[in-house]
């Protein structure tokens, strides 16, 4: 199976609409965060959020791990103030 590319402005029309964490949908605030910074915008490695969502991710008070697969599809395994969370994401 091939993986599909994106850039970064594709990334952020074809994966979710909205925040990963706050679900804001608002499209000007929303950018394409990369799990491995520096890695592609593969929809295994990015993440959809607001502005003040991102921001938390930066200062560490949100940390991802990285997607996994499973029998309920793939999962996003990350914290969020210590707390683990594992969410299933759209692809
Ligand atoms: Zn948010
Ligand atoms: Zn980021």
């Amino acid at each position: 199976m091939q993986r599909k590319r994106y850039t970064r402005q594709q990334v952020k029309k074809h994966i979710d609409g909205e925040c990963f964490v706050c679900k804001e949908n608002k499209y000007e605030l929303l950018d394409a965060h990369r799990i491995i910074e520096g890695g592609t915008y593969d929809y295994r490695n990015v993440v959809i959020l607001c502005a003040s969502c991102h921001r938390r991710v930066h200062c560490g008070e949100i940390k991802f791990d990285k997607k996994y697969n499973s029998t309920n599809g793939l999962l996003l395994h990350w914290w969020l103030s210590d707390r683990e969370y594992w969410t299933p994401v759209l692809t």
